[in-house]
Parts: structure tokens; C-alpha cells; sequence
């Protein structure tokens, strides 16, 4: 199923995000918390490709095909462009086809420190025209609510995302954000991009303080005062911290849905308790 039908209907998509395991840790370690994920029946899944994009996809498509097939949620496989050529995305979506995977998130990607970037592909909206030339995919891109690293500011960084969704991307899933705000703010200057799309808002519940301080200098997201104040008073504290975090992400989602929002996509960094707490708080307000 193509997941563009979802956003048609009159209620928030509810999706999720998992990684494949590290390279070194078979496979199969991550399929007891996959089939617990599943079995909270998102809308769906998607599936994040190896940082940096050199790692190759065959996790992603393992992955994203085992939620498929055997758990049974529609599934979404992410792809990165910029260190691959032209050939490496062509057999990865022959590879998709081959394990009907209909959806993919089409991404950049990032540089990675020693590695020669390959030419092929620049930005993302590269990647969209190049998969919706080859194949009958349906394109998802990311956004940015508190504006993309590179851009020099915020109205260069729609203007850009613009370009996504002309080029083929149907609908857009959000960087994490702790600040509703701030999201408010973006959509509106989508709109005034001309950007038409359904637009998910992603969510990361932060349950230890090790995750937070990577997330954030990986995406830069800043830390209303409010949820600084629970990280410094739960922090020695694993359980406490787990049920703060918790106990936020919820209050979030129903603010978003307040507001009617698209879609929330839940970052669940595999852990199925959490996802499951957060399910079963928002399922019946989407
Ligand atoms: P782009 O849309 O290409 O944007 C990148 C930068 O280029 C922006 O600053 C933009 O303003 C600018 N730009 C875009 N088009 C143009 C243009 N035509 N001219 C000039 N400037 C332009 N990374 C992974 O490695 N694996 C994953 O699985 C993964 N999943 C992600 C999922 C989500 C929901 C999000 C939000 C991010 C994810 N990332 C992942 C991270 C992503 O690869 C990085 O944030 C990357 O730096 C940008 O990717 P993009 O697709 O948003 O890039």
C-alpha cells in the first residue's frame, strides 16, 4: 500500500521510526522488539538507512520487509543520496521492487568525515526526481521546523524544501522538536512557500539523558526551558526520567492533535515500552 492513501482520511496519521541493528549484532536481535512495535499497529513504519549512507541498504530493506510481510504494517524505507552514484540507487530500488517496498523517504543524507562525497546526487530533491523518474514509488521528504543546518537562513531552507515537494516528495515527516511553537511557525511559513503536502511532526520521547545530549548536537533541536528543568531534576534518576520523558511526548502529541496537525510520527528508538505507553495514550484523540 502506497502511504499517501493514509493521509487522505479524516483522521492524523499515527506512524513510527525504527533502525536496523549495528553492523556488528545479527539481524535478528531487533525482531522480539520489532514484532512488539508492530503489534501496536501504527499506520506505519519507517525504516532509517545506515548513517552517512556507506554502509550499504540491505538492513533497510530486511527490515522494512520483515514489518511488511511478517508483522504485517505497511512499511517505509528510507534512502540517502550523497554517497552514492546513480548504479548504487538503481539496484537499491530494483532491491526495493524485489521486496515490494512501495514507500520510500527520499534524504540527502549527511558528509561523512574521510569520505569523498559521489556527484551523482546533491540534495534530496535530486533524489526525489531521479526515483520518480525510474519507479512507481511514493516519495516522503524531511523537514526542518527549526531550519536545516546548512541553509543560511529559514526562508532559503523552505524556499529549498519547495523544490522537495516539485520535484516529487507527496508528504514530509519533521526533524524531532521539543517545541510546539516552533512547529506552528514552520507550517506557516510552508504555507506561505506555496508547500501543499501533509506535513508529520516527529516526535522523540526522551527517555535517558545519553540520548538527549547525542540527538541534540546531531540536529541542533533546542530545549524549551520547561523540558531542561525535568532532564537537570530526573537525570539521576533512569525511571523517573523514562516517565518524564514519557509524560512530554504525550503532552506534545495532544497539543499537535489539538491543533490538527497531519500526522505525528513517533521517533521510537526500538523500545517498545515506550512506544506502547505513548500509543495508548494518544489512540483515541487522532
Ligand atoms: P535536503 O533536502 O537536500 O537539504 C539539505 C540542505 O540543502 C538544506 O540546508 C537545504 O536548505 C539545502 N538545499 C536543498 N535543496 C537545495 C537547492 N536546490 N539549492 C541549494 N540548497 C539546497 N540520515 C541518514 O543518514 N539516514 C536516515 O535514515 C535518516 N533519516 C532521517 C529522517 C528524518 C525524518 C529526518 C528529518 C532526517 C533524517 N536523516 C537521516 C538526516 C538527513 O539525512 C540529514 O538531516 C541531512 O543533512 C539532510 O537531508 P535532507 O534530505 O533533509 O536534505
Amino acid at each position: 500500500m502506497k502511504i499517501n492513501s493514509l493521509f487522505q482520511r479524516d483522521r492524523a496519521v499515527f506512524s513510527f521510526e525504527v533502525f536496523p541493528p549495528k553492523k556488528d549484532s545479527p539481524i535478528e536481535s531487533v525482531y522480539d522488539k520489532l514484532e512488539e512495535i508492530c503489534a501496536l499497529k501504527p499506520d506505519f513504519i519507517s525504516v532509517t538507512y545506515g548513517a552517512g549512507g556507506t554502509g550499504g541498504h540491505s538492513r533497510t530493506v530486511d527490515i522494512a520487509s520483515k514489518i511488511k510481510h511478517d508483522f504485517h504494517v505497511e512499511s517505509v524505507a528510507h534512502l540517502t543520496c550523497v554517497n552514492s552514484t546513480k548504479a548504487m540507487i538503481d539496484e537499491t530500488l530494483a532491491d526495493f521492487t524485489a521486496n515490494g517496498i512501495e514507500n520510500i523517504l527520499a534524504l540527502r543524507g549527511d558528509y561523512v568525515d574521510g569520505v569523498e562525497p559521489q556527484k551523482d546526487f546533491r540534495y534530496a530533491s535530486e533524489l526525489c526526481a531521479y526515483i520518480r523518474e525510474k519507479g512507481d514509488f511514493d516519495i516522503s521528504g524531511a523537514c526542518y521546523p527549526e531550519t536545516h543546518v546548512d541553509a543560511a537562513d529559514e526562508v532559503e531552507d523552505v524556499l529549498n524544501l519547495k523544490k522537495k515537494v516539485d520535484a516529487g516528495a507527496q508528504h514530509l515527516i519533521s526533524q524531532l522538536f521539543f517545541d510546539n511553537a516552533l512547529f506552528y511557525r514552520f507550517l506557516e511559513r510552508a504555507k506561505i512557500a506555496g508547500i501543499r503536502v501533509p506535513i508529520e511532526a516527529g516526535i522523540m520521547p526522551v527517555t535517558n539523558k545519553r540520548q538527549i545530549e547525542r540527538m541534540v548536537s546531531l540536529c541542533g533541536a533546542s530545549l524549551p526551558p520547561k523540558f531542561a528543568k525535568m532532564m537537570q531534576r530526573y537525570e539521576s534518576k533512569p525511571e523517573a526520567l523514562r516517565d518524564a520523558g514519557i509524560a512530554y511526548a504525550v503532552e506534545q502529541i495532544v497539543d499537535l492533535l489539538a491543533n490538527g496537525v497531519d500526522g505525528i510520527h513517533l521517533y521510537t528508538m526500538n523500545n517498545p515500552y515506550v512506544a506502547e505507553k505513548i500509543t495508548r495514550a494518544v489512540e483515541n484523540l487522532l
